[in-house]
């Protein structure tokens, strides 16, 4: 037991952004055999699931398979719990006005001609300008590149094709909407639309992650598996996707996790997400929240809303619903 510890303590300080052939190299230089206590440069058998321990060989390793069982289970949840529980990073400023992008969709629009994503307040006053300045045709263009918009559907996906080879996430995550759909001309084609989702997820889109999770949630072009829906929904969350998030605390709350869920909503709300936020409430309303729980989550959300809000997207949102970007704090 004692070598156990030893060896975790030295490790442990950052095994959160710590690949595992570091962890190996760390714990080679501690060159000590958690079954038999042997030492040397030669101990180099990682316990591959909590990569905690190092055996001199693999008969060690399966010898000291019932003592560490227990506590190699207890790392990896943690280590797991570690990465879940960790603040994801938030979504690009709008690149007109730089200011922080809103989380709801409805906030922002993206553009395939140059892949960015732009926020509802540099949308309407670009063609808010355009109009008054008589140029009418021009209101639809591109305010960040000028490119006019796709003249059919041909062309729209022609576009998408382009991003698509430019390795753009959030592209490929829209042309799988369209395929999911059969949009723009396209066959309706789940299997492609899967494909897609999981090319752009590898590319750091959390939208995608959270429609494969999706995907296997409802059957949709594989078989229907819950516990493969939610590691999609875990991998979307630490993405940033905050539905996946919100949700990842419901299936805490049924299982009477409290904790766990407040901390889901606790990050979500941090990330705009009324629901969330909504969520904390009702859980302090029930007694499974303290106040300041509650209070924490109210001034994260506020926090959020001072960081996206802006007059010229006030403007927009006025002009049209359709472009509202936040939800007024319960
Ligand atoms: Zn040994
Ligand atoms: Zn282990
Ligand atoms: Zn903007
Ligand atoms: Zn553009």
């Amino acid at each position: 037991m004692l070598v156990e510890r030893f060896n975790r303590q030295d490790i442990r300080k950052d095994m959160s952004n710590t690949s595992p052939s570091e962890i190996s190299s760390v714990c080679a230089t501690t060159n000590t055999c958690a079954n038999c206590g042997k030492e040397g440069s030669d101990v180099t058998n990682t316990c591959n699931k909590c990569k905690m321990v190092m055996y001199c060989n693999a008969a060690c390793k399966k010898r000291h398979r019932h003592k560490h069982k227990k506590e190699c289970e207890r790392r990896v949840t943690e280590l797991h719990d570690e990465k879940i529980f960790k603040q994801p990073p938030t979504l690009e400023d709008c690149p007109i006005c730089m200011i922080r992008l809103p989380t709801l969709a409805t906030g922002r629009t993206y553009m395939a001609c140059c892949g960015k994503l732009i926020c509802c307040g540099c949308i309407r006053a670009f063609q808010s300008r355009a109009v008054k300045a008589g140029r009418i045709k021009e209101d639809d263009i591109c305010p960040f590149c000028r490119t006019p918009p796709p003249k059919s559907d041909e062309a729209m996906i022609k576009r998408y094709k382009k991003r698509m080879e430019l390795n753009d996430p959030i592209g490929i995550r829209n042309l799988a909407g369209m395929y999911v759909r059969g949009l723009y001309g396209l066959p309706q084609n789940i299997t492609k639309a899967l494909e897609l989702w999981h090319r752009g997820a590898e590319l750091g889109s959390a939208d995608a992650y959270y429609a494969i999770g999706i995907a296997y949630n409802q059957g949709r072009g594989v078989r229907r598996n819950e516990k493969e829906a939610m590691q999609y929904w875990e991998l979307a969350a630490m993405s940033g996707s905050s539905i996946a998030r919100h949700n990842l605390g419901c299936f805490e709350e049924q299982s009477s996790n409290y904790d766990r869920a407040l901390r889901h909503w606790m990050i979500a709300a941090t990330d705009g997400d009324l629901d969330s936020l909504k969520k904390v409430k009702s859980i302090y309303m029930d007694g499974h929240a303290t106040k300041d729980d509650y209070a924490k989550a109210l001034r994260s959300y506020q926090s959020y809303l001072h960081d996206i809000k802006s007059d010229q997207r006030d403007q927009a949102a006025a002009y049209d619903a359709r472009n509202k970007y936040y939800e007024s704090a319960v």
